[in-house]
C-alpha cells in the first residue's frame, strides 16, 4: 500500500459507507487532508455496495436518507433501490475528492493504542500504519449473522445470506427456503416468489408491516428540486419533522401506537384472506419493539399458491429437508438467510486493543457503552460513528451519522487547540453517566417494554443500540465536545516525541 512509505496519518477512517465518506468529507472541510479511509471491500458503499439482493431498496425517503451537504435533486423514487443509493455514494466520493484517500481490500485486522507514543497502531490487510486518532465506520448492519443451525452442514444445496446475495445461484424454477422475516426477507419475498417453483418461509416471529408510499418522483419535481433547491430543503424538512413527531409514542408513550397496529391490520386483511394464515402473521407484540416494516407486495406475495409459511421457525436441517420447529418438513433446493447481523457483538470491537490491554469487546462483555454513542473509557482518539444507543426505529440513521460527524469535527478541534501529541481519552465517570441517562430513559420505550425479543437488545437483554430521543436533540448533544468529560493525555515526561507533529489542522473559525 502507497501508506507505507508515509506510515503516520492524523487520521484513520475505518469503512467507507454513509459514515466513513461523511466522515472523510467532514476531515476534508475542516482542512484535514492528512487521512485514510481503510475499507476492507474493493468499492465505497458499505450497506448499499453489499446488499445486492432482489428488491434491496431504502425504508426512508431518499430525500431524507443522504447527506444533508450533498442534496440529489435527481432521485428517482420516493424510496430508491440499492443501485440508485451506491451510485450516490459512488459520487459523494468523486464530488468531494476523497478517492485518493481511499485504501481498499485494507482490512483493519487489528488496532492497539501505544500508550507513549499517544498513537494508534493500525495492521490492516495492506501494511501496518499508524495514526493520532481513528473513526470507526464499520457500520451497525455490516457483518451476517447466520444462526448455528443443527445439521446445516448437511444440506446439499446452496446456502446464502441477504447480504452477500449469490447472482451465479438461478434461483427460477427452485425450491427456495427464506429464513428470517425481517427487513431483507420482506423485501425478497415478494421479488423471487414470481420465479420460484416454491418458496418456503420459515417465520420465528411475525413483524408488523405497514404500506410503503412508494412512487416515481416525477420529472416536474426533479425539476422544481434543482431549480429550486429550497423546495428540496422543504421536501426534506418535512419528511423529518413528520418522523421527529413520531418518537415520544417510540419512547414515552408505547400505547399511543395501537392506532397504527390497527392500520397495519388492515394492511394484511387486504391481502390475506385465509383466517389461519392471518392469525400467523399477526404479531403478538406492541408495534414498534420490532422494526416496522414497509412492503405493499410481501402479504399479496405470501399468499400465492406456490407460497407456504412455517411460522414456527427452522429447528434444523436434514440433508435436503428442512424441519420447523413445529415438526413440519419441506424439502429445498437452495436456503437463503436473512437473519440480520452481528450488531451488538461487532466484530471491530474485538480487534481493537485500548490503553489497558483489554479490547473493546472485552470492556463491552456486559453491554457496548459509548459517551454519546461516540467515544470508550480507555480507548482514547478513538470514536465510532453509529456506536452504541444511536440507532434509530422510525428516521433516517444519516441524520444521526451527521450529528455524530459534528462531534468529530469538534474533537478534531479541540485536539488541535490542546496542542500536539495530545489525546482525549472518555473519563469512566462520564461514560457511566450518559449509559446511565439513557438507560432510564430506554425503560419506558417501546423497544424494552412491547414484549418482543429484537436485535436492539442484546444477550443481557439490554437496549445498546437504540436512541430514546429525537434525532434534533442527539444533534444537541453531539455539537461540541464538553472537555470535562474527557482526560487530557499527554506524552509520558521526559520522552519527547517520537516524530513531528506533521501536517496540523487548519483549525476552522
Ligand atoms: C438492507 C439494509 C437496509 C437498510 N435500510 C435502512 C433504511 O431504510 N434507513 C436507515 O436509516 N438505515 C437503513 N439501514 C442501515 C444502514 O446500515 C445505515 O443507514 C448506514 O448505511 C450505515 O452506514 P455505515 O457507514 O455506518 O455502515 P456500512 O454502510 O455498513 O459501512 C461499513 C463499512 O465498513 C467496512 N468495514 C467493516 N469492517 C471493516 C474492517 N475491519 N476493516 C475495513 N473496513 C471494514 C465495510 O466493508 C463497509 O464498507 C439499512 C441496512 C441494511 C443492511
Amino acid at each position: 500500500m502507497a501508506e507505507r512509505e508515509r506510515r503516520h496519518v492524523r487520521v484513520a477512517v475505518i469503512g467507507s459507507g454513509f459514515g466513513g465518506l461523511g466522515a472523510a468529507v467532514r476531515l476534508r472541510r475542516q482542512g484535514i487532508t492528512d487521512f485514510v479511509i481503510l475499507e476492507r471491500a474493493d468499492a465505497v458503499g458499505g450497506t448499499w455496495r453489499d446488499n445486492t439482493y432482489p428488491g434491496c431498496a431504502c425504508d426512508v425517503p431518499s430525500h431524507l436518507y443522504s447527506f444533508s451537504f450533498a442534496p440529489n435533486p435527481e432521485w428517482p423514487r420516493n424510496f430508491s433501490g440499492q443501485p440508485h443509493i451506491r451510485a450516490y455514494l459512488e459520487r459523494v466520493a468523486d464530488t468531494f475528492g476523497l478517492r485518493d484517500h481511499l485504501r481498499f481490500r485494507a482490512e483493519v485486522l487489528s488496532m492497539r493504542w501505544d500508550t507513549e507514543a499517544l498513537h494508534w497502531e493500525v495492521e490492516t490487510a495492506a501494511g501496518p500504519l499508524t495514526a493520532d486518532v481513528v473513526v470507526s465506520a464499520t457500520g451497525p448492519l455490516s457483518d451476517p449473522k447466520v444462526p448455528a443451525v443443527p445439521g446445516l452442514d448437511t444440506f446439499p444445496g446452496k446456502v446464502s445470506h441477504s447480504a452477500r446475495w449469490d447472482h451465479d445461484d438461478d434461483l427460477r424454477g427452485q425450491r427456495v427456503a427464506m429464513i428470517g422475516t425481517g427487513a431483507s426477507a420482506i423485501q425478497i419475498v415478494p421479488a423471487i416468489q414470481p420465479d420460484v417453483e416454491r418458496l418456503t418461509l420459515f417465520q420465528r416471529t411475525a413483524p408488523w408491516v405497514l404500506p410503503r408510499a412508494d412512487r416515481k418522483i416525477t420529472a416536474a419535481e426533479k425539476w422544481l428540486h434543482s431549480t429550486f433547491p429550497a423546495t428540496r430543503a422543504a421536501r426534506r424538512g418535512l419528511l423529518w419533522g413528520i418522523r421527529e413527531m413520531q418518537v415520544s409514542a417510540f419512547t414515552k408513550r408505547p400505547d399511543e401506537l395501537g392506532l397504527i397496529e390497527f392500520l397495519a391490520r388492515n394492511h394484511m386483511k387486504k391481502a390475506i384472506k385465509d383466517p389461519v394464515l392471518r392469525a400467523a402473521l399477526t404479531p403478538d407484540y406492541r408495534i414498534g419493539c420490532k422494526r416496522i416494516l414497509l412492503s405493499n407486495t410481501y402479504y399479496p406475495a405470501l399468499a400465492q399458491p406456490n407460497v407456504d409459511l412455517v411460522a414456527a421457525g427452522l429447528k434444523e436441517v436434514r440433508g435436503s429437508t428442512l424441519v420447523g420447529a413445529d415438526g413440519s418438513e419441506v424439502e429445498a433446493d437452495t436456503i437463503v438467510f436473512g437473519t440480520g447481523f452481528h450488531v451488538t457483538d461487532l466484530p471491530i470491537a474485538q480487534r481493537v486493543t485500548g490503553a489497558h490491554g483489554t479490547t473493546l469487546a472485552e470492556e463491552w462483555k456486559d453491554g457496548m457503552s459509548a459517551l454519546r454513542g461516540a467515544s470508550a473509557a480507555g480507548f482514547p482518539n478513538f470514536l465510532t460513528i453509529i456506536g452504541p444507543n444511536t440507532g434509530l426505529g422510525n428516521s433516517s440513521m444519516i441524520l444521526m451519522i451527521e450529528a455524530q460527524l459534528n462531534y468529530l469535527a469538534d474533537f478534531m478541534r479541540q485536539l488541535d487547540v490542546l496542542g500536539p501529541k495530545i489525546a482525549l481519552d472518555a473519563r469512566p465517570s462520564a461514560v457511566q453517566e450518559w449509559n446511565r441517562r439513557i438507560q432510564q430513559r430506554m425503560a419506558r420505550t417501546v423497544w424494552n417494554t412491547g414484549g418482543c425479543d429484537s436485535w436492539y437488545l442484546d444477550k443481557n437483554g439490554r437496549n445498546t443500540t437504540a436512541w430514546p430521543g429525537t434525532t434534533a436533540e442527539f444533534k444537541k448533544v453531539t455539537r461540541q465536545v464538553d472537555l470535562a468529560e474527557y482526560a487530557v493525555l499527554r506524552p509520558p515526561a521526559g520522552k519527547p516525541a517520537d516524530r513531528p507533529a506533521g501536517p496540523r489542522t487548519e483549525v476552522a473559525a
